[in-house]
């Protein structure tokens, strides 16, 4: 079990030219081990500051992310470090910036397994790497080739063995499929799901695509200016969204709910992490957004199984 817990994710400092900003605020959430959380959001929403807060790049200056139980930012700076590193791994949007070109595949991917000294020589190192490579849908004697000599899917999928590499149990995915062609983020997808059923990972994945986090979630947190405004299960959050900016995102996707009506495109624009309206900081952009919305920021509350953060739904006028 993955938890991140409630107060304290509050006031994650994101350092800006001249100004600290809280990123991310009052974000909490748990992750059952083998199953797969999405976040889910329009860009500067935040969600990519979770995943870096979650592997150690980021500071929390409230708040904690335990793993089965526990504590991983004491673990990021003491001894455990590196074992607290092999269990938890990233994957990252873009596997043309994320693979150093002048590397072979093999010691792309060898690269963790050398230096958690998992490997005993270089032939260990070769068969590891060749297993890895199997496993994620390559050839073994792909190993011997550069990251130019492969297309964007199968980048991604070295990127995905390399993560393999430590045998982790738990994957955080920022975009992972958002900069493949359609067709081939389908089957990046299914890779990953076919992996986390053969072993048992857990998966924080992090997107801007509500049809790709239909395909992988069991749970979904939308997140709105760096706080979590609904929390469902899958099912749940698809066919009864509460939260009108949940809606919105909803009605941007084509088919969504089969009723042949057009899609309606996300209105308006993110507003300046800087300088948050007040208030619920989605009402300069809600169709349900009074006087009160604009004074009191609400909080998350649970609500019939599911956490959400709106007035009008408290108020029962949603
Ligand atoms: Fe809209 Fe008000 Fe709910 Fe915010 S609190 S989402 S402005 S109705
Ligand atoms: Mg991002």
């Amino acid at each position: 079990r993955f938890d991140v817990s409630a107060p304290w994710l509050n006031r994650v400092l994101e350092r800006r030219p001249r100004q600290f900003v809280h990123a991310v605020d009052g974000v909490s959430f748990s992750i059952e081990r083998g199953k797969t959380l999405a976040l889910v959001g329009e860009s500067g929403c935040g969600k990519s500051t979770v995943a870096r807060l979650l592997v150690g790049l980021y500071g929390a200056s409230e708040g904690q992310v335990l793993l089965e139980g526990q504590d991983c930012a004491a673990g990021w700076a003491g001894p455990q470090a590196a074992a607290l590193r092999r269990r938890m791994q990233m994957i990252f949007q873009d596997p043309y910036a994320s693979l150093n070109p002048r590397w072979k595949v093999l010691d792309i991917v060898g690269e963790p397994l050398r230096e958690h000294g998992l490997v005993r020589g270089g032939a260990e190192l070769t068969q590891r790497v060749g297993e890895l490579l199997r496993s994620v849908g390559l050839a073994a004697a792909d190993g011997e080739k550069y990251p130019h000599q492969f297309s964007g899917g199968q980048r991604q999928r070295i990127s995905i063995a390399r993560a393999l590499a430590t045998q982790p149990e738990f994957l955080i995915c920022d975009e992972p499929t958002s900069a493949l062609d359609v067709s081939v983020q389908a089957q990046v997808l299914n890779l990953m799901k076919d992996l986390q059923r053969e072993r048992g990972l857990t998966y924080l994945f992090i997107s801007h695509n509500l049809a790709v986090v239909r395909h992988v979630a069991d749970q979904v947190g939308v997140m709105y200016l760096g706080r979590i405004v609904e929390l469902a299960d899958k099912a749940e959050l698809f066919s009864a969204p509460r939260h009108p900016y949940t809606r919105m995102l909803l009605d941007a996707i084509p088919d969504i709910h089969m009723t042949g009506r057009a899609r309606t495109p996300v209105q308006g624009e993110v507003p300046n992490p800087l300088n948050p309206p007040s208030g619920c900081s989605f009402h300069p952009r809600c169709p349900l957004a009074n006087e009160r919305c604009s004074r009191e920021r609400p909080s998350l509350q649970a609500f019939k199984g599911i956490q959400v953060a709106c007035h009008a739904v408290s108020e029962g006028r949603s």
